[in-house]
């Protein structure tokens, strides 16, 4: 099969010819028909995640159809489509795991970093942590919702239930939390990047009802507020832009460090949280509410021989919506 590795933290992704990738107890494997292109790949790229091993695939929005099944595996049949998300493995044992934690695992794997993801022809996952897909949908329009949308969900969830949600960065994930949350009756106040008129332009057409840069102040207070963008001088600015008891949530697995800031910003009951990775119920439960919902991810597809340039795009914020690889 083709795969494109990363061979070296930093380095391009080499496209190399690999053996085909055998499932083994408890696994499937899939012929991929799109690989999402999530900002996480650009931290294992660049090497902003610990213990990162290569040679590594990344890619862990993964939607394809099964080609063949490990032993011990139940409940998937050859030719079923599926999702593979970030969450490849947990222990089970572990305090985190035994409480309905399982995102918070201490000894969990994950596609694309700690075991080869999806940017290769062929892929495999334990079969306990991939959802079916059913037929409704476009391979490529899916695959943002496995981390983007999922992460995103979860993001949301832990916003609370306010009205007035300031979303920090509008990529990937914020395009989709912008549709669940509208859908959920909240209105949407989008900060970009600073003169990012593509992006804020993008937001309202998504219903946003007020898109600005993140440079300029919230048009009111805002009930809760969650950042995408791995930047932590968003924090301050975040918890300046929500009302007393408010919560500000990062929801990226990566930051660029928080600058200090007066206590008087976090005073008056307003919190600050982090949401980390998914579990399996967060997966089924924002699989299922996105097709209730009509939630469509706008896409931008590239061969996946092009993964390096879809990472450059990404990265200098050329795309809206989500890059897709597709074979
Ligand atoms: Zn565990
Ligand atoms: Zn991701």
């Amino acid at each position: 099969m083709r795969a494109m590795v990363l061979e070296a933290v930093g380095a391009p992704l080499a496209l190399r010819q690999r053996s085909d990738p055998e499932p083994g107890r408890g696994e499937i494997r899939v012929r991929v028909a799109a690989c999402g292109v999530c900002r996480t790949d650009l931290h294992v790229v660049d090497g902003e995640l610990p213990d990162i091993r290569v040679p590594i695939v990344p890619g862990h929005e993964i939607v394809g159809r099964v080609d063949r099944v490990g032993p011990g595996v139940e409940g998937f049949s050859l030719g079923e489509r599926v999702g593979i998300p970030w969450l490849g493995h947990t222990c089970g044992r572990c305090p985190y795991c035994r409480s309905g934690r399982e995102n918070l695992c201490d000894a969990p794997g994950f596609t694309g970093y700690t075991r080869d993801g999806g940017y290769a022809e062929l892929a495999t996952a334990d079969a306990r942590y991939a959802f079916p897909l059913g037929e409704a949908g476009d391979d490529a329009e899916l695959a943002p919702l496995l981390c983007a949308g999922l992460i995103g969900w979860r993001s949301l969830c832990k916003a609370g239930e306010g009205e007035r949600l300031g979303l920090y960065g509008f990529g990937a994930a914020a395009h989709l939390v912008a549709q669940a949350a509208k859908a959920q009756g909240r209105r949407i106040f989008a900060f970009t990047r600073p003169g990012d008129l593509a992006a804020q332009t993008f937001a309202r057409s998504l219903g946003a009802a007020w898109a600005g840069g993140s440079d300029e102040p919230a048009p009111e207070p805002l009930d809760a507020a969650i950042i995408y963008a791995p930047v932590g001088a968003l924090v301050p600015e975040a918890l300046k832009a929500v009302r007393k008891g408010g919560r500000v949530v990062c929801a990226g697995i990566h930051m660029s460090d928080i600058p200090s800031f007066p206590y008087a910003v976090l005073w008056g009951e307003r919190e600050l949280v982090s949401v980390a990775n998914l579990t399996r119920q967060d997966g089924l439960d924002f699989l299922a509410f996105a097709e209730t919902a009509g939630i469509r991810a706008e896409v931008v597809r590239y061969p996946l021989v092009q993964a390096n340039e879809a990472l450059a795009d990404l990265r200098e914020g050329r795309l809206q919506g989500a890059a897709v690889l597709v074979p």
